[in-house]
C-alpha cells in the first residue's frame, strides 16, 4: 500500500537524483513546439541542453529521448490541424526529426559535446536480438562521451507496431540501458490525486512507492494536444521504470532550466524503485526465463564465478540446446550442477566455435568479436550456492 507524502512547495532534492549516474531524460512535444506557431522553442532548449552539458561535465551519462517531430514536422508541412492520419504523421516526423536532430547536434556542439540520433521501433525494444543490438550501439555511445537522442522511428513505425508515446519508450530504453534514474519532462509537475485543472483539491504526490490500483486511477488519460502522452502512460512508464530497478521523476519542463530546478527541489513526483538496476535484472534472470541452453564450465571458471567474475570462452568445455544471441541458459558444473542463469552473448553456432578459446581469438575464428565474455557479469544471477 502506498501511502505518499503530500506538499505542493519545493523540497531539497532526493538523494537519488544527486547519486545517479547515468540518467534518461524524456522531452515532451509541447515543450519542443510552440503550440500557436508550431515552431521549435530554441530559448527552452538551449537551457535545456546547457543542463545536459552540466550534467555531462559532472562525469554522468546522460541519454535523451526526444519528441516533437511530428509537431515540428506538421508545421512545416502545413498540415491542418487536429488529429492526423497515420501517413501524415509519418511524413510529419520525417520533416520534423531532421531539424530536431540538427537542433540537439548544433547546441552539443556548440557546448563541446558530440549528439548521435538513434530512431526505434517497437521491435528493436522487444525483439531479444534486436534490443541486443540496440543497447550495444547506445553503450558504445556512451562510453565514448556521446550523448544519444532517442526517438521513436514514426516516419517507419505502423499501428500495429508502434508504441506511440514516448512515455514508454523513455522507459524501456532507461531499463535496456540499467539507468539509475528516469525523468520525464513534462507540461506538468507530477501527479496529482485528481485532475489538478478541475479539482482544487487535488495534491500532488511526492513519492510514489508502488503503481497501485489507486495510483492508476488517479492517472486520468488527457494528453495535450501536442504529445501522445497523457498521465496514464506516464504511470505506465513508472510501471516498467521501477520493475527495472529505474526511479522515475515527473517534473514540469516549463520552466528554463528543468534538470538544475531538480537540483534545487522543484515539485515533481518520484516513483522509487525498490531495487537498482543490475539486481533487478538479475532477479528477472533467476526467476522468469526458460532456458534455452546449458553451457558446462571448467573448475577454473566455476572458481571465477564465484569471485565474481564474468564467463568467459575460455571456461566452457560443452554446451547443449539451441539458443540465439540474448537468449537465457543454464550455466552448470562439469557434473551438471546448476550454478547459475545467466543471458549469452553468442548464439549457439558461434558458440560452438569459440568455447575453451582465448576472448583474443574471437574476432578471428568468427571474423567479428562482440565482446569477451560469453556471459557477462551483469547477465547473470548465480544460485545462491552454486548447486540446486
Ligand atoms: N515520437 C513522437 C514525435 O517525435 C512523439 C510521441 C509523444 O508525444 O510521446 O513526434
Amino acid at each position: 500500500m502506498t501511502s505518499p507524502a503530500k506538499t505542493t512547495a519545493a523540497t531539497a532534492a532526493r538523494p537519488e537524483w544527486g547519486k545517479a549516474k547515468r540518467i534518461v531524460v524524456k522531452i515532451g512535444s509541447a515543450l519542443l513546439a510552440d503550440r500557436a506557431t508550431g515552431a521549435l522553442k530554441s530559448e527552452w532548449l538551449t537551457s535545456l541542453v546547457d543542463d545536459v552539458a552540466v550534467l555531462h561535465e559532472q562525469g554522468k551519462d546522460v541519454v535523451l529521448v526526444s519528441s516533437g517531430a511530428i509537431a515540428l514536422g506538421r508545421h512545416t508541412l502545413k498540415l491542418p490541424k487536429g488529429p492526423l492520419e497515420l501517413e501524415q504523421s509519418q511524413a510529419a516526423a520525417a520533416v520534423g526529426q531532421i531539424g530536431l536532430a540538427h537542433a540537439y547536434q548544433e547546441l552539443a556542439r556548440e557546448r563541446g559535446f558530440v549528439t548521435a540520433q538513434i530512431l526505434l521501433t517497437l521491435g528493436d525494444t522487444e525483439e531479444r536480438r534486436r534490443y541486443l543490438n540496440a543497447r550495444h550501439t547506445i553503450e558504445t555511445l556512451l562510453s565514448l562521451g556521446a550523448i544519444p537522442v532517442v526517438n521513436e522511428n514514426d516516419s517507419v513505425a505502423t499501428t500495429e507496431i508502434r508504441y506511440g508515446d514516448n512515455d514508454r519508450l523513455s522507459a524501456r530504453v532507461a531499463s535496456m540501458v540499467s539507468a539509475d534514474c528516469l525523468v520525464l519532462l513534462s507540461d506538468i509537475d507530477g501527479l496529482y490525486t485528481a485532475p489538478p485543472g478541475s479539482n482544487s483539491k487535488a495534491e500532488r504526490l511526492d513519492v510514489v512507492t508502488a503503481i497501485t490500483p489507486e495510483i492508476e486511477a488517479m492517472a486520468g488519460d488527457a494528453g495535450t494536444e501536442l504529445s501522445k502522452g497523457g498521465m496514464k502512460t506516464k504511470v505506465e512508464a513508472a510501471r516498467i521504470a521501477i520493475q527495472g530497478g529505474t526511479h522515475m521523476v515527473i517534473t514540469s519542463g516549463k520552466v528554463q532550466h528543468p534538470l538544475r530546478a531538480i537540483s534545487e527541489g522543484a515539485p515533481c513526483t518520484w516513483f522509487l524503485a525498490s531495487s537498482d538496476p543490475v539486481t533487478a535484472k538479475k532477479r528477472w534472470i533467476a526467476g522468469q526465463l526458460v532456458p534455452k541452453g546449458h553451457v558446462y564450465v571448467d573448475a577454473g571458471a566455476e572458481k571465477a564465478l564465484a569471485a565474481g567474475k564474468s564467463l568467459l570462452p575460455a571456461g566452457v568445455s560443452r554446451i547443449d540446446g539451441s539458443f540465439d544471441r540474448g537468449d537465457a541458459v543454464t550455466i552448470r558444473a562439469a557434473d551438471g550442477r546448476e550454478l547459475g542463469r545467466g543471458l549469452i552473448a553468442y548464439a549457439k553456432d558461434d558458440a560452438e566455435r569459440i568455447i575453451g578459446k582465448k576472448s583474443s581469438e574471437i574476432a578471428e575464428i568468427l571474423g567479428v568479436s562482440r565482446c569477451d565474455e560469453l556471459i557477462h557479469r551483469d547477465d547473470m544471477a548465480l544460485s545462491r550456492q552454486g548447486s540446486q
